[in-house]
C-alpha cells in the first residue's frame, strides 16, 4: 500500500534546504499542471527553465518509454547509441567537436572548470590557474562551482574554498580586462545571468572577453545551462551574440525535464581530459541520451526558434501593458522566453510575496533574487496559456498591491 503524504511532511522529513509551495504538483500536460486537490495551474516556471517542451510531451514520453524498455544504464565502461547520437547532434548544431555528458548544470560546469585548470597547467605550468568569474553569477552548488558563483552568501559557509578564483562586476569589460593575464586559465560567464536577475550581457562585453582570452591563451567558458537549447530564441545564446566560446555547458532544457548535462568543446581542448582524469557513473546514460536527442531534434528548428522570439514579443507587450496599469516594474528585460521584471525600488524585496500570490491565483512562476520576477515557460506554450497566465499574474499583483502588502 502507498503511504499517504502531505506537504507538512516535507517540513518534518526533508533537510530544510527548500521552502516549497504549499501545494503538491501531481500531473502536468503542456503548460498546465494540477495539484493533488485537482486545482489547475498555468506553468510559467517551466521546472526552472528545464521543461522546454512543457509537461508530458508525447514525443518525449515515447523516446523515454522506448528506451526504458531497452536499456537504462551500463556505466562508462561501455558506450551506447543514444548518447553517441546526441553527441553528434550537438556537434553538428554548434561550434563543438567533442562532448562530455553528466547529469546536471553544476556537474557540467565542474567539468569545464577542471578542464580549464588542467588545460592551463598543461600549457603554462602550475602558475596558470587563475579563473575569472562575475559578481552575482550562478554556476551550480558543488564547491568549485559555488566558488565561481558570484554570491558570497552561497559559498562562505563552506570555506575554505578552492583558491585563485576572482570576481569583477558583470558587463564591466574594463574591470575584467585588468584581471586577465597569462596566469588566467579561464573566464566563466553566463551570456544572460539567470539566477542573478535575468541580466543579458552586452555584446561588446562578451566580444572583449573573447579577445582577452585569445591574447592570453585562456579558455572562454559560456555557462549556457539556463540560456541553452532554444531558451533565448537561438539554439544557444552565443549564436545570438556572435561570440563563440571554447567551452560551453548545457543542462536544464537539454533534457526537457529529464536530468542531463553536457560540456561541449573543441577537439584540441577536449583532448586535455584523457582517460581517467574525470568521470561520472550516470553521465551519458542511454535514457538521458534518448530524451535529450529528441528534445534537440524538436527544439533546433527555425520554426520553433522563431516561435520563441514571437512569444517573447507577446509576453513583453502584455507585461508592459500590466506595468502601465500597476507601475510595479522599473525594467522588463530578457531574451526569448527568459524574461525578468525588476520591481521598482519602493517594492524592493517583494518578489517572493508576488510569487506566492500568483500560486494562489493558479500560476507557477520564478523569482531571480529578492527584486526580480522571472518567467521561463515552455518554449511551445500556447498564446492562450500566456494570456491566461498573465491575467492570473495581474490579479496576483493587484491582490498584493490592494492589500497594502507592497
Ligand atoms: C541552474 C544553473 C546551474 C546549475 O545547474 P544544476 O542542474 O542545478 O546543477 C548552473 N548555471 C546556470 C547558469 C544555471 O542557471
Amino acid at each position: 500500500m502507498t503511504q499517504s503524504v502531505t506537504r507538512e511532511d516535507f517540513d518534518t522529513w526533508m533537510v530544510p534546504l527548500y521552502a516549497p509551495a504549499p501545494f503538491i504538483p501531481d500531473r502536468g500536460f503542456g503548460s498546465r499542471l494540477w495539484d493533488k486537490e485537482g486545482k489547475e495551474y498555468i506553468d510559467f516556471a517551466g521546472g526552472i527553465a528545464a521543461n522546454a517542451l512543457g509537461h508530458a510531451h508525447p514525443a518525449l514520453r515515447q523516446a523515454l518509454e522506448q528506451q526504458a524498455a531497452k536499456l537504462w544504464h551500463t556505466g562508462n565502461g561501455y558506450t551506447n547509441e543514444p548518447i553517441l547520437r546526441l553527441a553528434k547532434q550537438l556537434i553538428d548544431a554548434t561550434f563543438a567537436e567533442r562532448a562530455f555528458f553528466c547529469n546536471s548544470g553544476a556537474e557540467a560546469n565542474e567539468a569545464a572548470l577542471k578542464l580549464a585548470r588542467k588545460y592551463g597547467h598543461d600549457r603554462g605550468g602550475p602558475e596558470k590557474s587563475a579563473i575569472l568569474a562575475f559578481d552575482r553569477a550562478f554556476h551550480g552548488r558543488t564547491l568549485f562551482t559555488v566558488s565561481a558563483g558570484g554570491q558570497p552568501a552561497w559559498s562562505r559557509d563552506f570555506a575554505p574554498l578552492p583558491p585563485d578564483i576572482h570576481h569583477v562586476p558583470y558587463n564591466d569589460l574594463e574591470a575584467a580586462a585588468k584581471l586577465i593575464d597569462d596566469r588566467t586559465c579561464a573566464v566563466i560567464v553566463e551570456p544572460v545571468q539567470g539566477e542573478g536577475g535575468v541580466i543579458p550581457a552586452r555584446r561588446e562585453f562578451l566580444a572583449g572577453l573573447r579577445e582577452r582570452c585569445d591574447r592570453h591563451d585562456a579558455l572562454l567558458i559560456f555557462d549556457e545551462v539556463q540560456t541553452g537549447v532554444g531558451r533565448t530564441g537561438s539554439l544557444y545564446a552565443y549564436m545570438h551574440y556572435g561570440v563563440t566560446p571554447d567551452v560551453l555547458t548545457s543542462a536544464k532544457a537539454l533534457g526537457g525535464g529529464f536530468p542531463v548535462g553536457a560540456m561541449l568543446t573543441t577537439d584540441v581542448i577536449g583532448r586535455t581530459l584523457g582517460v581517467g582524469t574525470h568521470g561520472t557513473t550516470w553521465g551519458g546514460n542511454p535514457l538521458a541520451g534518448a530524451v535529450g536527442g529528441r528534445v534537440l531534434e524538436l527544439v533546433n528548428t527555425p520554426e520553433l526558434l522563431e516561435g520563441v522570439r514571437q512569444r517573447h514579443q507577446h509576453f513583453i507587450t502584455r507585461l508592459q501593458a500590466i506595468n502601465a496599469r500597476l507601475a510595479l516594474f522599473r525594467e522588463i528585460r530578457g531574451l526569448g522566453l527568459l524574461i525578468g521584471c525588476e520591481l521598482r525600488p519602493e517594492y524592493a524585496g517583494q518578489a517572493k510575496t508576488i510569487l506566492r500570490a500568483a500560486a494562489a491565483e493558479g500560476l507557477m512562476m520564478l523569482v531571480a533574487g529578492p527584486d526580480v520576477l522571472r518567467f521561463a515557460p515552455s518554449l511551445i506554450i500556447d498564446e492562450q496559456d500566456i494570456d491566461e497566465g498573465l491575467e492570473r499574474f495581474e490579479h496576483a499583483c493587484r491582490n498584493v498591491v490592494g492589500e497594502g502588502r507592497l
